[in-house]
């Protein structure tokens, strides 16, 4: 029998509320704000993040704004997961997790929402939802499918000063994933967008 199932579901019930949009739009600080009233209504709160993100701080998340708070790293979605079963066997079973991030987590990272949430826990989820060459960002489209609420945000496009959808790789290589801030990547609106990267043959508008 797993940690899980000895532990009755929380009364309030679970959901998964993904927060999803580009670099910039503030969803870590949006993920922050809900996390921080969930404590203030005497909710116990665990925030779990993808131990390759360090840009920083290798415990906190951090927004681009400079708010943080504690976090647990983990290297993928099933030492998350263990990590919340030894919450519970010390019971200490979170009512709200969050997830930063979440876009760096295998595809499995679903089905521990998913277990989470039927077990009563609040999951909220925040994450890009496509890549530097507007890819569907890894799991990210599996996990928008599974959520009962999804917050889509926008940052301010640097060119038009537009609700910015696309988070443009301003410099550095061309690897799937390159963690970085504003010095690597500039939000931007779809016609910008489309100047700097479909012109040069890089985005990708098919579903492949
Ligand atoms: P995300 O997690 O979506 O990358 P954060 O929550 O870390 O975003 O940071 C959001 C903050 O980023 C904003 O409050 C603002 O201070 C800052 N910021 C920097 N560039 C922009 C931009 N182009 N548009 C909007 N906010 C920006
Ligand atoms: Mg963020």
């Amino acid at each position: 029998m797993t940690a899980y199932e000895r532990h009755p579901p929380h009364p309030v019930g679970g959901t998964i509320e993904v927060i999803a949009g580009p670099m910039f739009s503030g969803k870590t600080e949006e993920l922050l704000r809900r996390l921080r009233r969930a404590s203030l209504a005497k909710q116990a709160v665990t925030l779990f993040k993808p131990e390759r993100d360090n840009r920083h701080d290798t415990t906190d998340v951090v927004s681009h704004d400079a708010r943080r708070q504690s976090a647990h790293a983990v290297l993928n979605a099933v030492a998350l997961e263990t990590m919340l079963e030894q919450m519970v066997d010390a019971d200490e079973m979170p009512d709200v997790v969050g997830i930063d991030e979440v876009q760096f987590f295998d595809e499995e990272i679903v089905a521990v929402c998913n277990r989470m949430a039927d077990r009563g826990i609040r999951v909220i989820a925040a994450g890009l939802d496509l890549d530097y060459l507007g890819r569907p960002f890894g799991c990210m489209p599996l996990l928008l499918t599974h959520a009962e609420y999804v917050t889509k945000l926008h940052a301010i496009c640097t060119i038009t000063g537009r609700p910015a959808h696309f988070s443009h790789r301003v410099e550095g290589g061309d690897e799937d994933v390159q963690i970085g801030g504003a010095e690597s990547y500039q939000a931007l609106s779809r016609e910008p967008y489309n100047e700097v990267v479909v012109r040069s043959h890089h985005r990708v508008t098919s579903s492949e």
